[in-house]
């Protein structure tokens, strides 16, 4: 479903009138897509994966985020998430998740297994206690298919110490759809970056950019490896990407979006990919 060229109504209408005739359905999306939302949650990271008949959601946003995270699955129609990814626990990634945990049933969590002890966190185990949930803290890649589309989950080798330790503990995640090629790199700094270019099968169509976009020695590098056709990137007004990353990206021919400029959304029919972008 290309909303821009067939819906001719803004970008947000046309997503809601699509959820509308959906729902109608039962379908969370068109049989045989994946829609990807990159939500404009300020300097922070919550995406939601729509398949027809699958959700997923890595990374919740700040604690502020939760409800409109939550608001948007059920103007979609979703009544159960199948996976919920916390990248890792900085509070601009798991900050959202207890409001989800509260709202929605949740299948499966799978987390970073660098515990960091943080307010947000807290909030998360406590919602993850009163759901029954135990999640998986991930110690080695994993793989997994959901209603037809792939994830593959990496982790990293670094000790869970050290001024990134954090960042550097982010779960990448690499979805394809077909022959169409994501990769969520969450808040990958140099070391991180230096192991994921070590591992090798970086080439993608759609980056997240890590680390909402800061620059990194090793950024250029992973860029090139990644070459990917679109970037998305969450950063916001008051702390934006850094020009250097814009410029590695426009070099290589990459169409930018941010999502502090409205809500990012990319459909894939398993070849082609459609982007949309709501105003802010
Ligand atoms: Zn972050």
């Amino acid at each position: 479903m290309p909303f821009k060229r067939s819906c001719g109504f803004p970008a947000r209408a046309c997503a809601l009138m699509l959820a509308l005739l959906l729902f109608a359905s039962g379908a969370l999306a068109e049989p045989g897509t994946l829609e990807v939302a990159f939500l404009n949650a300020g300097k922070a990271d919550a995406f939601v994966l729509l398949t027809e008949n699958s959700a997923v959601v890595i990374d919740t946003g700040e604690n502020s985020m939760g409800d409109a995270l939550v608001d948007f699955l059920l103007e979609r129609g979703v009544s159960r998430v199948d996976a919920l990814f916390i990248t890792h626990f900085d509070k601009d990634h798991v900050g959202g998740a207890d409001a989800l945990l509260a709202a929605l049933p949740v299948s499966a969590v799978y987390e970073s297994a660098c515990e960091k002890d943080n307010k947000q966190t807290r909030q998360y185990r406590e919602a993850l206690e009163d759901q029954g949930l135990t999640p998986i803290a991930l110690q080695e890649n994993m793989a997994l298919e959901i209603d037809g589309v792939q994830y593959a989950i990496s982790v990293t080798n670094l000790l869970c110490t050290g001024k990134n330790a954090s960042n550097d503990s982010s779960l990448v995640i690499r979805v394809q759809h077909g022959q169409t090629r994501f990769l969520f790199a969450g808040d990958a700094e140099n070391d991180r970056l230096a192991e994921l270019l070590r591992e090798g099968g970086l080439a993608c169509d759609v980056l997240k950019v890590p680390h909402h976009g800061s620059y990194e020695s090793l950024s250029s590098a992973f860029f090139q490896a990644a070459s990917p056709t679109y970037a998305v990137i969450t950063s916001d007004e008051e702390h934006p990407e850094d020009e250097t990353v814009l410029h590695i990206l426009s070099s290589l021919g990459t169409t930018v979006y941010l999502t502090r400029l409205g809500d990012v959304f990319c459909l894939s029919d398993g070849e082609t990919l459609e982007f949309s972008q709501a105003s802010a």
